[in-house]
């Protein structure tokens, strides 16, 4: 070794970006993310405000993609999605591969109108330009489920009600958002006249 001690620190440095980030993707990991959430779940419960949203989004029909063109070409697919939701979101806005197809959205200091907003743009965008310049054919179209956080819940409580809008959101024919608003279904009063 030439220099042991500057490739030891590259080496470590190396493990040090594995461990939060995802490498097709270069998204912060599911990891990391629920160490992220953990620390949204902590300033909220602290100073009670920085109300947060989480989303989940699964691409459509993402196994044809790969049945088509191959894997190689799913997995450009998925590295350019990717950077394309980036695009579409605010600084503020934390975006994590959670797992395949799937991502999940952290959506700080807004609300479900607002948070919708951006996953609106990203679907623009979406169709607006070809994804992979390689295969401009190809089109892809993303479901999602969005949910506020609930002072005091378990985070696991939030991400499985996200999960269920998800699941509507596919079964109600894809490329759509349910929204799970606990907030707004709050304000409808108890005893209506
Ligand atoms: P749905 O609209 O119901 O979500 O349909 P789908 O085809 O997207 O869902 P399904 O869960 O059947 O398929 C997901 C596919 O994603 C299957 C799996 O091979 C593929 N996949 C998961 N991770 C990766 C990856 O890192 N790279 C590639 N190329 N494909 C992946
Ligand atoms: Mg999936
Ligand atoms: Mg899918």
């Amino acid at each position: 070794l030439e220099n042991p001690q500057s490739e030891l620190a590259q080496a470590l440095g190396r493990i040090q970006v594995l461990a939060i980030r995802d490498e097709l993707t270069g998204l912060i990991n599911r990891r990391h993310m629920m160490e992220v959430l953990n620390q949204h779940q902590k300033r909220l419960h602290r100073s009670g405000h920085h109300q947060f949203y989480l989303a989940l989004l699964d691409v459509d029909h993402f196994k044809r993609i790969n049945d088509t063109y191959g894997h190689n070409v799913g997995d450009e697919v998925l590295h350019r999605f990717a950077q394309v939701l980036e695009s579409a979101l605010r600084d503020t806005d934390i975006l994590a591969r959670w797992g395949g197809e799937e991502f999940v959205l952290l959506l700080n200091d807004t609300t479900s109108s607002l948070a919708n907003i951006a996953l609106e743009r990203a679907r623009t965008l979406l169709q607006e330009a070809p994804l992979v310049p390689s295969h401009p054919m190809i089109s892809i179209t993303f479901s999602a489920g969005m949910t506020g956080y609930m002072d005091g819940e378990l985070l696991h409580t939030c991400i499985e009600r996200a999960d269920k809008a998800l699941y509507r959101a596919k079964e109600q024919g894809r490329d759509c958002t349910v929204i799970d608003d606990r907030d707004s279904l709050e304000q409808e009063p108890l005893n209506p006249p």
